[in-house]
């Protein structure tokens, strides 16, 4: 069994007295100690999908199941020892961090809430992670201002993982940081994965950074997932031509890897009412591609793909 195992999970919002869904029919698991990456433009529907799995954002309907617990419509009291495994790291550190709070307050008030009563035992768990996060004991009496975009997410790593969660979602988490910096912070979050045996399902529009972290990557589009693949074959030869376009606008210096071609136009949230949500920017669509929604199928060895054409 899976740690996490998501299944048909919608999630609606209404905008001016109508309901689309931001998240439509999505089915996906992690692995324990595994890193599955989730890439789509911005728009797509990636990031709402996180936030539902975390429970931030209520599903509409689906399954949500961690550690063989359906999570989807747990009560919030019955939730708050899950939330212990099911940790986010997010993009803005700085917005996400309490400004009035001490880098020590900010880590000692999980261990509170989850029941670490003995202040020894709290100051042993903040100082062993200040240390594995790279951070100086001197600065954790010190405010997240008064940090740089890197340090503040290391402090919200640290945060999100003083609890020893078992799945970290990762939301853009390096998305607003310098190039040398978010190298920094991918190797920190694959050094963190070994030492403390973490699953991440790792969410970006940077499809490099995925490629970097990822033992398998989700491809989203408009919703749906159009591609799942392992790193290989995502990268060697994907079979969507959405897939094939993203990562045609990967720089490489290697001609062999570029790999389809661009497309035109932008994603849209209105979502036609039948056929394939991309042929509108598909270089091969054809006429059936207009009446039938492509399902995910699942190829031999295990990666599956939405496309009559694939
Ligand atoms: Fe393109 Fe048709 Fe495949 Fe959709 S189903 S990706 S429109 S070829």
């Amino acid at each position: 069994m899976s740690l996490l195992d998501v299944e048909n999970l919608r999630t609606a919002y209404t905008v001016k007295g109508k309901t689309f869904y931001a998240v439509d029919g999505v089915s996906f698991s992690v692995g324990a100690k595994e890193t599955v990456g989730l890439v789509g433009e911005s728009g797509c529907g990636k990031s709402t999908l996180g936030k539902t799995v975390m429970r931030l954002i209520e599903p509409a309907s689906g399954k949500i199941t961690l550690d063989g617990h359906d999570i989807a419509t747990l009560p919030e009291a019955q939730m708050r020892p899950m939330r212990r495994k099911l940790q986010m790291v997010f993009q803005d550190p700085y917005a996400s961090l309490n400004p009035r709070q001490t880098i020590w307050q900010m880590l000692e008030t999980p261990l509170k809430v989850h029941g670490v009563a003995d202040p020894a035992e709290r100051r042993r768990i903040i100082e062993a992670m200040a240390e594995k996060i790279g951070f100086p004991k001197a600065s954790l009496q010190r405010f997240a201002h008064e940090f740089s975009g890197g340090q503040r997410q290391r402090i919200g790593i640290a945060r999100a993982l003083i609890l020893e969660p078992e799945l970290v979602v990762c939301d853009e988490a390096v998305s607003a940081l310098d190039l040398s910096i978010q190298a920094q912070i991918l190797n920190l979050l694959v050094d963190l994965k070994r030492e403390m045996g973490l699953a991440f399902l790792f969410i970006s529009h940077d499809l490099s950074v995925v490629r970097y972290i990822s033992d398998r990557v989700l491809v989203m589009y408009l919703g749906k997932i159009v591609e799942s693949a392992d790193h290989a074959t995502l990268w060697n030869s994907p079979r969507h031509p959405y897939t094939r376009a993203l990562l045609s606008s990967v720089p490489s210096t290697d001609p062999a890897k570029k790999i389809g071609g661009a497309i035109s136009g932008e994603i849209s949230t209105k979502i036609p009412e039948t056929g394939c949500r991309f042929r509108a920017r598909c270089p091969i669509a054809e006429a059936r591609c207009a009446l039938e929604a492509p399902e995910l199928k699942t190829l031999p060895g295990g990666n599956a793909v939405a496309c009559h054409l694939a």
